[in-house]
């Protein structure tokens, strides 16, 4: 009998041994985890003010290295903004925040462009070359530069019937000269008659150029109206300049209804005007009514449609 119960007591203070060592193991898991989960992003990001859903996007959109970033700096639902920018790209979004911390009174629609298009930069300060495995879609701005050797293998001369000057002085790259016709068909049958005043320029032709402006008005106005030898697009033979037989007049030529014709139509051949009247700090250029670009039917397509510079789309869809 005293056996027996002896046996039992032992049993018992077995099982409670085992349970209070559950319940310590678990309390200490819980501890452990509790420890562990405030050295997560989720949980710093909360502690700031993020609600779990947001630090859920931030982390899910961006790096861990921007993240830090992030928690050095205080609460801001403006962040939380910038990622839904259409054109917003991942990789740069420290350079939208850090120039959005000295310009709060910009929309983040126009940081985000202006931060894509690096004209927070000074002009011609970046000195970065022109990726030419990017075929028709190349890029030339006061930025991005041609080496200056390059001249296009496949220049042809325009005929007399669609151009200015003297025979064999304007040219073009084929593919240019062949949507040109096809434009200038359907121009003409709009009656319409489309003329090519200027098109490549070789880098010598450029700096002449240049360098005629800069002695006659000085370098400030000359960087004003014509661009530094190697950073004029007209080196890639992929732009003209467009006027109509019956209006050559950079004045007025914006005015004219083959003007607005190839506003409302170039895009259909490729081409895209290339500086136009609202993106001037984005483009670089004062509005050139005259100067078409030819980038190809998808990409005109989209820039026509959805109002953006070259520079933007390049940055958001080409610059990989
Ligand atoms: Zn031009």
């Amino acid at each position: 009998m005293k056996k027996k119960y002896k046996l039992k007591s032992s049993v018992y203070y077995f099982i409670g041994i085992i349970i209070i060592l559950i319940i310590g193991i678990n309390f200490g898991i819980k501890k452990y985890q509790e420890y562990q989960y405030q050295k997560t992003n989720e949980y710093k990001l909360t502690s700031m003010g993020y609600t779990l859903e947001q630090a859920q996007t931030l982390m899910n959109t961006l790096t861990d290295d921007d993240i830090s970033y992030i928690l050095t700096l205080r609460f801001d639902e403006q962040i939380l903004n910038l990622l839904k920018e259409k054109y917003f790209i991942k990789d740069k979004f420290k350079e939208y925040y850090d120039y959005y911390k000295e310009n709060k009174k910009k929309e983040l629609k126009d940081i985000v462009a202006i931060i894509n298009t690096k004209t927070n930069n000074e002009y011609y300060s970046l000195d970065l070359n022109t990726d030419m495995d990017k075929g028709y879609a190349i890029l030339v701005n006061k930025y991005y530069k041609l080496d200056s050797s390059y001249e296009p293998d496949d220049l042809i001369s325009v005929k007399m019937d669609y151009s200015w000057g003297e025979y064999g002085s304007v040219k073009v790259r084929q593919i240019v000269m062949d949507k040109f016709l096809d434009m200038w068909n359907a121009a003409h049958e709009d009656g319409i008659y489309l003329m090519i005043s200027s098109a490549y320029r070789s880098y010598s032709e450029q700096t002449t150029v240049y360098e005629n402006y800069k002695k006659d008005y000085g370098e400030n106005y000359a960087n004003k109206i014509a661009a530094l030898p190697g950073y004029s697009e007209h080196q890639t033979g992929l732009s003209i300049d467009i006027f109509s037989k019956t209006n050559s007049n950079r004045n007025t030529f914006s005015e004219s209804v083959a003007a607005q014709w190839l506003v409302d139509n170039a895009y259909k051949y490729g081409f895209i005007l290339r500086y136009p009247s609202d993106k001037v700090n984005l483009t670089g250029y004062q509005f050139e009514s005259w100067h078409y670009r030819y980038v190809g039917e998808d990409i005109a397509e989209y820039i026509h449609n959805n109002d953006i510079t070259f520079e933007e789309y390049y940055a958001y869809f080409l610059d990989k």
